[in-house]
């Protein structure tokens, strides 16, 4: 195994560790699976230490450094008072210089790396703001090496996002914005493309602007409404009342409206309206920098390849629409948005290790594979932009009874209908004559490291196989047709599925009206002549449906087939029963 570098996102509010792990970057969790490390470390007299979840737990009660990302290559008159005149922090364990709190940070989330990937590791790629200086980029160097890490490259934020959003996506001489909303700052940053390596053009942003003033917001707004201040709050009130700001806030991420509440207090409700009222500072403070950095990269929204959205806070509705106005198109919030600027370290750091190609889109397929199945629609067995190697597989049955072989025709692209793919190649599989949907062949899908689709379709019955080589067509596609398969899928996605639909409950029907014609035969003594016509009438609205290709009318109409049928089974199933128990010598 090549040696590993690691890559690590230092945030204000939040850390995390990413690795490429065959091909892709991940991003590392501690023993009880959280990926996100708080950047707060907690110092006690004796000199006992406590970083992340655990230092957080003591909010309010002890002291903790948070935000510590601030003061690092910061002098004194820089820090607000929280630096010392010879720019140390104040602990309990006595003066600390902010990198040597950072180490501590940075030395849990070598742990966290080396617990899961079981190996030592001594090297790591660390990610700071475009427009940390010199001075706080050495700071953070040193910070990584007080951790027993060898820098091996400092990476700016944007350009890792930019990394994780995928340079392959990307034309030469293209350009793309990074928003960057975090807990504590908000960057924002032009970005070009050039000879392969991302260049920032521009940069701007607030270094006191961020989530954690959302909080502070909503629980300043719920104070106002018991008629209190925050400001005068003692110091774990005020702790319990931005936390539970926070936990509106990200409720109101997701639903209309949520209750602010203090036990022996009281509740008040905080609509998304409200919270909008609160936000507008904000988001025209957040405006003015996004003007900023357009115009001082001498671009327009429309210039823009792309709006890459990434930290925490970018998943509040209301940022994500004043991007939207801000850019005039639609934000990408393709990437995770606290894991992002990890997931980009990592990816730096597999480039530096040797062990991630230039072209990363190249490791996942481009679009989806699949095979034709009755009524001649695709179903997907590997779908688009997994990562290869990989392999899946499915159980298919026969469609006639007495058939003897069944056709696999494989099949590339998004389209429901298996005629609007790309059929990459098909060929026979037999098995043994059985009713229909008795037989059963199982087709697999694997896709090697090369990109080699190789289909295996085995008669489970027989255990034969019939093993084909696809070539190397799964990987091997032109951009701009996958782009248009792409496109197209979402243009035709109505029709498509009115298709499928239409053709799955005609297949249903097919299976249900001989049934129901048999089961009449049989019950027909037991039922009453408006069960008798309520049964044909349902049978006659599926047949005129499928003769005048009525979507709508199809699926309703087969599921009350569907329900009539089963309840006439279960009739038939208990007068059975009855004929056993009354003729016991039978
Ligand atoms: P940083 O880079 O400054 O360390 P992150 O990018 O990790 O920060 O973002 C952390 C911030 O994102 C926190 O303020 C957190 O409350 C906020 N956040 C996370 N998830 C959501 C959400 N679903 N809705 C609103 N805010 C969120
Ligand atoms: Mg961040």
């Amino acid at each position: 195994m090549s040696e590993v570098i690691i890559g690590i996102d230092l945030g204000t509010t939040q850390s995390a560790v990413a690795v490429v792990d065959s091909g892709f970057p991940l991003l590392l969790a501690d023993l009880e699976g959280r990926s996100l490390v708080p950047s707060a470390v907690w110092y006690s007299k004796k000199g006992e230490i406590k970083v992340g979840h655990e230092a957080l737990r003591l909010a309010g009660i002890e002291e903790i450094h948070t935000s510590v990302k601030s003061l690092i290559g910061r002098r004194a008159g820089e820090s607000d008072g929280r630096l010392t005149a010879d720019g140390y922090i104040s602990t309990a364990a006595g003066l600390k210089l902010p990198e040597e709190v950072s180490a501590e940070i940075l030395n849990t989330l070598k742990e966290i790396a080396e617990n899961r990937l079981e190996t030592e590791v001594t090297k790591a790629v660390l990610t700071v703001p475009a427009y940390f200086n010199d001075g706080q980029r050495a700071a953070t160097k040193e910070a990584g090496r007080l951790a027993g890490l060898e820098v091996v490259r400092i990476l700016s934020e944007p350009t890792a996002a930019a990394l994780s959003y995928g340079l392959d996506r990307l034309d030469e001489s293209s350009r793309v914005a990074v928003f960057d909303l975090g807990g504590g700052t908000f960057d924002v940053s032009v970005l070009e493309m050039r000879e392969g390596v991302f260049e920032v053009s521009s940069t701007s942003g607030d270094t006191d602007l961020g989530g954690d003033d959302f909080d502070k917001a909503i629980a300043g707004f719920a104070a106002v409404k018991f008629g209190r201040d925050l400001g005068d709050f003692e110091s774990m009130e005020r702790v319990q009342w931005i936390s539970e700001g926070r936990r509106v806030k990200l409720a109101l991420s997701e639903v209309e409206e949520a209750i602010f509440r203090i036990p022996f207090t009281g509740e008040v409700p905080v609509s998304r309206e409200a919270f909008l009222g609160l936000m507008k500072p904000f988001l025209d403070r957040m405006e003015s920098c996004c003007r900023r950095a357009m115009l001082d990269a001498e671009v327009t929204g429309k210039d823009l390849a792309a709006i890459v959205m990434v930290g925490g806070s970018s998943r509040i509705p209301m940022v994500k629409d004043r991007v939207a106005t801000i850019f005039e198109q639609e934000p990408d919030l393709s990437q995770h948005p606290d894991e992002a600027i990890a997931r980009g370290a990592a990816i730096q750091a597999g480039i530096l290790a040797g062990t991630v190609r230039e072209v990363l889109l190249l490791d996942v397929t481009p679009l989806s594979l699949g095979i034709e199945t009755m009524g001649g629609l695709m179903n997907v067995l590997i779908s688009r932009n997994t990562t290869i190697p990989c392999k899946a597989g499915e159980m298919f049955t026969n469609a006639v009874e007495g058939q003897e072989s069944m056709n696999v025709r494989v099949l590339q692209g998004e389209r429901e209908l298996a005629k609007d793919n790309w059929e990459l190649g098909s060929f026979e599989v037999s098995f043994e004559s059985e009713r229909r949907g008795q037989a059963r062949v199982g087709v697999e899908f694997r896709i090697d490291a090369d990109g080699i689709l190789s289909v295996l379709a085995r008669d489970v019955a027989s255990n034969v196989d019939t093993v084909v080589k696809i070539g190397s067509a799964a990987v091997d596609v032109q951009e701009t047709k996958v782009e248009q398969m792409v496109s197209e899928s979402v243009e035709f996605a109505f029709e498509d599925m009115n298709a499928r639909v239409f053709e799955e409950s005609r297949l249903k029907a097919e299976e249900l009206l001989p049934a129901v014609g048999v089961a009449l035969e049989q019950a027909g003594t037991f039922l009453t002549q408006k069960e008798i016509s309520e049964i044909q009438d349902a049978k006659e609205r599926v047949e005129i449906a499928i003769k005048d290709r009525k979507v709508a009318e199809l699926k309703v109409s087969v599921e009350q087939l569907d329900a009539v049928t089963e309840s006439l089974a279960a009739m038939l199933v208990e007068e059975a029963t009855k004929a056993i128990f009354s003729n016991p010598q039978d």
